[in-house]
C-alpha cells in the first residue's frame, strides 16, 4: 500500500477539504463566511418557518451548488430579492439580490460543520414574532445595521 491511499492521508485530504470549504447537501462556500446575524424579518420568519434565520454572507465567487443545479430553486421574495430553496425538501439555502450580485447571504443551519462565525446581533426586532423571546445578551436592533467590520450591509441587514 503506498502512502498515498493510507486511511490517514485520505482523512488529511478529508481535513484539508473541510479547512477550506464550509459544506452541506446543498452548497459549499469557499473560505470564512462574513459577520452572522439573526434576522426576525417577516419574510425570513416565512422562509424558515420559524422565529427567526441565521444567516452569513459569503462571495458568490467563493460560492457553488453542490447538490445539482436542478433541485435548487429560487423565488423572488420582493422585487430583486431571491431566496434559494431545494426543491425536494424545502430547506432553505441562500438569499441573494441583484444589488449585490457578489454576495450571498447562506442559511447558517444548512451547512454541516461549524461556520466559525457567531451571530453578533438580532436585527429587525421590531417585525419579531410576538411567540418569541430573545433570551441572549446579543444586541438588537429595531432595523437592519451595518455592522461596524464591513461598509456595506450583508447579514445583519434585512435577508
Ligand atoms: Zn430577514
Amino acid at each position: 500500500m503506498t502512502p498515498a491511499s493510507t486511511p490517514e492521508r485520505r482523512r488529511a485530504r478529508l481535513l484539508a477539504f473541510y479547512d477550506t470549504y464550509l459544506v452541506s447537501h446543498f452548497l459549499r462556500v469557499k473560505g470564512k463566511l462574513g459577520p452572522a446575524g439573526y434576522c426576525h424579518c417577516k419574510q425570513c420568519q416565512r422562509a424558515s418557518g420559524s422565529a427567526f434565520a441565521a444567516n452569513a454572507p459569503a462571495r458568490t465567487k467563493y460560492f457553488g451548488i453542490t447538490c445539482g443545479d436542478d433541485l435548487v430553486s429560487e423565488y423572488e421574495s420582493s422585487p430583486g430579492k431571491f431566496r434559494a430553496f431545494c426543491r425536494r425538501c424545502g430547506s432553505p439555502i441562500y438569499s441573494r439580490r441583484d444589488s449585490e450580485p457578489e454576495i450571498r447571504r447562506i442559511r447558517l443551519g444548512t451547512l454541516d460543520a461549524d461556520p466559525g462565525r457567531r451571530p453578533l446581533a438580532h436585527v429587525w426586532v421590531g417585525s419579531k414574532a410576538p411567540w418569541y423571546s430573545i433570551e441572549d445578551s446579543l444586541p438588537q436592533y429595531l432595523e437592519g445595521v451595518v455592522p461596524r467590520e464591513s461598509h456595506r450591509p450583508c447579514s445583519t441587514s434585512r435577508t
